[in-house]
């Protein structure tokens, strides 16, 4: 069965075909400038030529083949890729050709999932397939190309190893008993189950960052009418140190807008526009404001430093304290002498003071936030990073499991108990690498998948 996919117009379009066929199929519709066998190409070589219908003659396209031979291929099937020019037509009638020669059209992301499927890459590895496509900061690339590369396969895969030879050891206990390896087995397992714990909650931690790496920051701005948060905003986007990225923002009615500062990408959720929809009740439009802010990580608390705290700005700080927040004082070009901070937010760490208008400040704005985000640490940090929810629940999961194990053992239950646990937690892990995983979950994973990949 052949397999092949079209790619967007451009200045080269590619055709790829991929499965026993493939070469059959390829000779039937490519004349080769030099002709050479088939056995005197080697894999990873390319041809000139040109694709013919077979049954007409007619002249398609001058093209050059990059032909990959089984096992070394994307696929690990026999491949080629036809480089052709990328008109829409030429593309679709080469399309055609193939097609009536035996080709199937393929189904997104269905070359990855044969390269999975076949063994090449695991599930998480294919997984970041789909993410390096998709990234839109050179951070997250960076943290997809490691899994891919296989790093989140191996550290997995080392636990995994290490649990089962933890099974083996109770199997041991169990089948010969009279060697009284208990004493010696149970402090040895609860040190690796404990080291086990360690290391899986760290890789679960790192989703906090690998997140950030991947949907950005949401930080969403809130204050009351007037307070200048358009200003801000508009400032923000039009900082030479912010890249603004197009983003389409789709959560209910707010307005994402999407900028880069120091590489971590900023999704700033602009509360702004509201303030029209609910003029005449003021009150509800900072409610408002709060609700959509309920999602952010970040809240930027804006205040106009020329006017007094009202009844209303007290309650914005109050509604805000649990949330991770930072008070902007606006407007200082307006203040002729010192800045005073009012005595009701004088205790909070996070005060910056700006002028959205002069676009003084903004800088200090953003180390705070980065400070506050580590975006250093995220940023230097050469470990690996999860970005994945799929991850993340199922090393969750496996650690629950490492968790009850660690009390049984604690609670000096007897240790084959564990092994129920221990069974659970690989299965946990095993999802990861897609080991047994259902069809189910397979096709939704490559269903995210753009065609041609
Ligand atoms: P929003 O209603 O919170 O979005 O506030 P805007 O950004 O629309 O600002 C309200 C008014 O305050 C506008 O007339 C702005 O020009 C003005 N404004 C905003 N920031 C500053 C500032 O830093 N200094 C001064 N002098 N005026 C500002």
């Amino acid at each position: 069965m052949q397999y092949l996919r079209l790619h967007g117009i451009g200045g080269i379009g590619i055709i790829r075909m991929s499965g026993k066929d493939t070469f059959n199929i390829l000779n039937k519709i490519f004349i080769q400038k030099n002709k050479k066998d088939l056995k005197d190409i080697p894999g990873y070589s390319m041809k000139y030529g040109h694709i013919i219908n077979p049954n007409t003659n007619e002249l398609i396209d001058e093209v050059l083949v990059s032909y990959f031979k089984s096992p070394k291929s994307y696929t690990t099937e026999d491949m080629c890729e036809i480089n052709a020019h990328g008109g829409n037509i030429v593309i679709r009638k080469i399309l055609e050709t193939c097609i009536e020669n035996g080709a199937k059209l393929a189904n997104p992301g269905e070359f990855t999932k044969r390269a999975f499927l076949n063994g090449r890459i695991d599930l998480s590895q294919a997984e970041s397939v789909i993410d390096i496509i998709n990234s839109k900061t050179e951070s997250e690339t960076s943290a997809s190309l490691k899994q891919l590369q296989g790093f989140l396969s191996k550290r997995i895969e080392s636990v995994r190893q290490k649990l089962i030879n933890i099974m083996v050891d109770i199997e041991a206990n169990i089948d010969y008993p009279e060697y009284d390896l208990e004493e010696v087995s149970y402090n040895k397992t609860l040190n690796e189950l404990n080291d086990i714990y360690n290391n899986l909650k760290q890789l679960e931690n790192s989703f906090d960052n690998g997140k950030i790496i991947k949907e950005g920051l949401k930080v969403a701005i809130i204050g009351k009418p007037n307070a200048g948060k358009s200003s801000l905003l508009n400032s923000i986007l039009k900082e030479e140190r912010a890249i603004v990225t197009e983003y389409e923002g789709t959560t209910r009615d707010t307005i994402e807008e999407f900028v880069e500062i120091d590489g971590i990408p900023i999704k700033i959720i602009d509360t702004a526009g509201i303030r029209n929809a609910t003029d005449e009740i003021e009150k509800i439009g900072i409610k408002k404001s709060l609700e959509m802010a309920e999602e952010a990580d970040l809240i930027i608390a804006i205040f106009d430093i020329t006017k007094k705290l009202d009844k209303e700005d007290i309650e914005i700080l109050d509604l805000i304290k649990n949330k991770k927040n930072i008070i902007v004082l606006n407007k200082i070009d307006l203040i002729k002498v010192n800045v005073e901070i009012p005595k009701e937010i004088k205790d909070n760490k996070n005060i910056i003071k700006i002028s959205a208008l002069n676009k003084e400040g903004i800088e200090d704005l953003y180390n705070k936030i980065a400070e506050l985000f580590r975006f250093n640490e995220i940023k230097n940090d050469n470990s690996l990073l999860i970005t994945n929810i799929r991850h993340k629940e199922n090393i969750k999961e496996a650690n629950k499991n490492i968790k009850e194990a660690i009390k049984t053992l604690e609670d000096n239950m007897p240790i084959d108990i564990i092994s129920i646990n221990i069974k659970n937690a690989l299965e946990n892990l095993g999802y990861i690498t897609g080991e047994n995983v259902s069809e189910s979950i397979i096709n939704e994973i490559f269903k995210k998948f753009c065609l041609g990949k």
